[in-house]
């Protein structure tokens, strides 16, 4: 709960200085809320817990998503808010496919799916079931707990570490983090310092790119050392601008956000 309530109240925040993103955080507020709303269903189902395979939790997401729709289809922008009034026209049986399609093997360009199974993902993680029959890639530059690509980066300070700052990176299919090594690439791995490149922009000075001129991809790193109280998930959808640099310059995110940025 804590964590929904953390990035919704981010979210608030951020919008009243947002410039560029003001939309994108505005309808990102009302997704966070909708995600709240289900993973607090999943939490209070009677004498239910997840399994992890999803064809199995089904009914149980069925039932706690479609607020989720109904606010898509009025607040979302316009493409969007259509794809949702057919979703809720078609029923279950469109939705299924989707889900499981998703989660077999995720895409960062399938809204519903990614905005629905965030919170299924993170309440399995919560409850130690094991996400099952996904095509897990393996290795560090994916999620150790469900396989997911990683979101964004974050710096933070550790205790008892020699460094200055130790570098996460958040899932974005379960939002849970795990440790990654600071100069390497968490798409290909490349850990030549040459071959990585680091845009920062005044107007935002704790978020910063992170790209890798060996892949072409890039993700963006929070600084937590500079702005402790800032959520990465929030803070990196308000630099938004800092995307549309990144894209000019021919690198490719490892992974849109939920907002599709
Ligand atoms: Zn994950
Ligand atoms: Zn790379």
């Amino acid at each position: 709960m804590e964590f929904w309530d953390k990035h919704i109240k981010r979210t608030r925040q951020l919008t009243k200085q947002a410039s560029g993103a003001k939309e994108l955080l505005q309808f990102y507020a009302q997704l966070l809320q909708s995600q709240k709303e289900i993973y607090e269903i999943f939490r209070s189902r009677k004498d239910w817990l997840p399994s992890g395979e999803l064809e199995k939790d089904l009914p149980a997401i069925h039932e706690a998503s479609s607020s989720l729709f109904e606010t898509v289809a009025s607040h979302g922008p316009a493409a969007l808010a259509a794809d949702a009034r057919v979703l809720l026209k078609d029923g279950d049986q469109a939705l299924d496919q989707m889900l499981l399609g998703y989660w077999r093997d995720s895409s960062d360009v399938q809204f519903f799916p990614k905005a629905i199974l965030q919170p299924y993902a993170r309440w399995l993680s919560e409850t130690g079931a094991r996400p099952f029959g996904r095509e897990l890639s393996g290795g560090e530059r994916t999620c150790p707990f469900c396989g997911g690509h990683p979101q964004v980066s974050f710096l933070q300070a550790r205790e008892g570490s020699a460094e200055s700052g130790n570098r996460d990176l958040i899932c974005a299919t379960c939002l849970t983090s795990w440790q990654f090594r600071r100069v390497v690439c968490a798409k290909c791995g490349e850990e030549r310092p040459a071959q990585l490149g680091y845009f920062h922009s005044p107007e935002f000075d704790h978020v910063r790119i992170e790209a890798c001129d060996s892949c072409k991809h890039y993700l963006k790193g929070v600084d937590l050392t500079r702005l402790g109280f800032a959520a990465p998930l929030v803070d990196e959808i308000y630099a938004a601008p800092l995307d549309l640099w990144a894209r000019e310059h021919g690198y490719t995110k490892i992974e849109l956000n939920l907002v599709g940025v």
